[in-house]
């Protein structure tokens, strides 16, 4: 529900109401958004009970207006229909801003990473991807060097001074992780774990969740709020493609989830265009449909020898071409 407070309504009004809702619902959870001209309350949780408050009769306060969508804190309304921004490390994410993700699939040995990463900044990358717990198909398949990997990846960032995004797949992951990866990454085939979500949202780090397979806008949004429900509001929605009958490419890239998403929420959205392609060549015009559509940024595979890549060899940039497609992705933000 969102309650909105009278044009003159006085500070001590509007605490009023808070601490009227923190010790009647203490369960609620209430985000204040101060407009230019207007102060609202979010306050999402239990609506019916709410409304029994009678919260109308209280000085300063206009009306109560309940929030229609699933989805709640993800919400663009929950943030006065503007969008969120934060840093991450050196990345700015919000508004007019545009940030490459490169990186290998997954740390495959320690030589090719930190070859991998100095490719990836020389390139512009504004942040690094590297897996290293990897949620495979098959369980017979090179599942990531596991912890193994994370002394790698803290030499990626050493080497680069760029933040790392990595993906957890089990909360037991998450006390080892924490020192070293700088983004939470969520994958596709997690996006419903909802204990995860949680477990992420509580590691006081930015959370990257990567739309599931098959999953609704409505789902990822709701899964978001698990996140954002957790008090981390740097939340990165992924679109990487979902599952239809059309099996040409690995996955369909569903651009026009980008403008649908940018009308529901505040969260920045970034596409991931290498898993939904599944091969080289669509790459980059998949990127750029993402980029044009107003996609916040990419997050794309790359490799410098993608020939010996024990995971997701047919989709990875490389040497060859990855500086020329960071360029060329750049240029078209800015054209546009
Ligand atoms: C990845 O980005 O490494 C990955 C496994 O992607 P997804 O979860 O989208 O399949
Ligand atoms: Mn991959």
């Amino acid at each position: 529900m969102m309650i909105v407070m009278k044009r003159s309504a006085r500070e001590k009004e509007i605490a009023s109401v808070e601490e009227r809702l923190s010790r009647d619902l203490p369960e609620l959870h209430l985000k204040r958004i101060v407009g230019q001209e207007l102060t609202v309350i979010a306050a999402i949780g239990n609506a019916d009970a709410l409304v029994e408050l009678d919260l109308e009769s209280m000085p300063g306060v206009d009306r109560l207006v309940p929030i229609d969508q699933p989805y709640k804190l993800a919400s663009i309304e929950t943030q006065g229909h503007k969008n969120s921004s934060f840093s991450v490390g050196s990345a700015e994410f919000g508004p007019g801003q545009f940030n490459l993700i490169l990186g290998p699939c997954t740390v495959e040995s320690e030589e090719s990473a930190i070859e991998t990463a100095r490719l990836c900044k020389s390139a512009g990358a504004d942040l690094l991807r590297a897996g290293v717990f990897k949620p495979r198909t098959s369980p017979f398949t090179f599942q990531g060097p596991g912890y193994a990997g994370l002394g790698v990846l803290k030499e990626m960032k050493e080497e680069t001074g760029l933040p790392i995004v990595s993906e957890m797949t089990s909360i037991g992951q998450a006390e080892k992780i924490i020192d070293v990866v700088d983004v939470i990454q969520i994958g596709a085939r997690n996006m419903s774990n909802y204990p995860l979500l949680q477990a992420a949202g509580q590691m006081k780090k930015p959370v990257l969740l990567k739309r599931g397979l098959s999953a609704t806008l409505d789902e990822l949004l709701q899964s978001a709020d698990y996140i954002l429900s957790e008090g981390e509001e740097r939340v990165i929605l992924c679109e990487r493609g979902i599952r239809t009958f059309d099996q040409s490419s690995r996955f369909t890239l569903d651009l026009g989830a980008v403008a649908i998403l940018k009308e529901k929420t505040h969260l920045p959205v970034i596409v991931d265009p290498s898993h939904a392609a599944g091969r080289r060549s669509l790459v980059e015009p998949f990127a750029r449909g993402a980029v044009a559509i107003g996609a916040d940024g990419l997050i794309v595979e790359t490799i410098t020898h993608p020939e010996k890549a024990r995971c997701d060899a047919n989709q990875q940039l490389d040497a060859e071409n990855i500086a020329d497609f960071s360029k060329k992705m750049r240029e078209l933000h800015r054209s546009l």
